[in-house]
């Protein structure tokens, strides 16, 4: 009875929060607090970012009528040695993050765990004009282009790791794909690993959203 009295709490607390924030005036007003707080008119982010060995070009602010908003943004091509796919489309705040993270603990993992460097980083999307999937009201940061999904590795010695097919298994791989989870957990604010939840099965979601989260 003991052991069982907190799973009840929690299930029940996690439903009274799912409930709370679903309906629309809470929703709205964290939609609002969000769009307050994403990185506007980060000029110094930008140059910056100007100063380290990066490709990226400047990307015009937009907003969309959901809600969605996109303000002092970048598309990155690389960071150091690794080059993105597609060149994703992320807010100065993300895209430094994601720079110096991709340089000095992508790296190192790679070095440490697998002998060898990571050459390019694929990802399934970064903006994209959504709410979150468990907060039906509530835009994700993905509405902000302050996330990014990432799904896969090519490393310099010819090697992929996938983050759908390499993160169940054994191995150096899997190795490889924790530690750098871990890692991001201390380098973005929030972190979901596939052991997150289901819906991140085939990625690992990276932002730098107004709270802290690690999954
Ligand atoms: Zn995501």
């Amino acid at each position: 009875m003991i052991l069982i009295i907190p799973v009840v709490l929690h299930e029940q607390t996690r439903r009274t929060v799912l409930g709370l924030v679903n309906t629309y005036p809470v929703s709205a007003v964290i939609n609002k607090l969000q769009q307050a707080s994403t990185p506007s008119n980060d000029a110094a982010c930008l140059r910056a970012l100007g100063k380290r060995d990066v490709r990226f070009r400047r990307q015009r602010d937009f907003s969309e009528p959901k809600g969605c908003k996109v303000k002092s943004a970048v598309r990155l091509s690389s960071a150091g040695q690794v080059q993105f796919d597609n060149a994703p489309l992320l807010t100065c705040t993300m895209a430094m993050q994601l720079a110096r993270f991709s340089e000095d603990e992508l790296q190192s993992a790679a070095r440490d765990v697998l002998g060898t460097t990571v050459k390019r980083v694929r990802h399934i999307g970064t903006y994209n004009c959504r709410s979150m999937r468990q907060f039906k009201g509530v835009l994700s940061q993905h509405a902000f282009a302050n996330a990014i999904d990432v799904s896969a590795f090519e490393l310099s010695n010819g090697d992929v790791i996938n983050v759908a097919r390499d993160w169940r298994t054994k191995g150096a791989k899997a190795q490889f794909l924790r530690r750098i989870s871990s890692d991001a957990c201390n380098a973005f604010h929030v972190a979901v690993s596939p052991d997150g939840d289901a819906n991140h099965f085939n990625h690992l979601h990276w932002d730098m959203g107004p709270y802290r989260s690690c999954r």
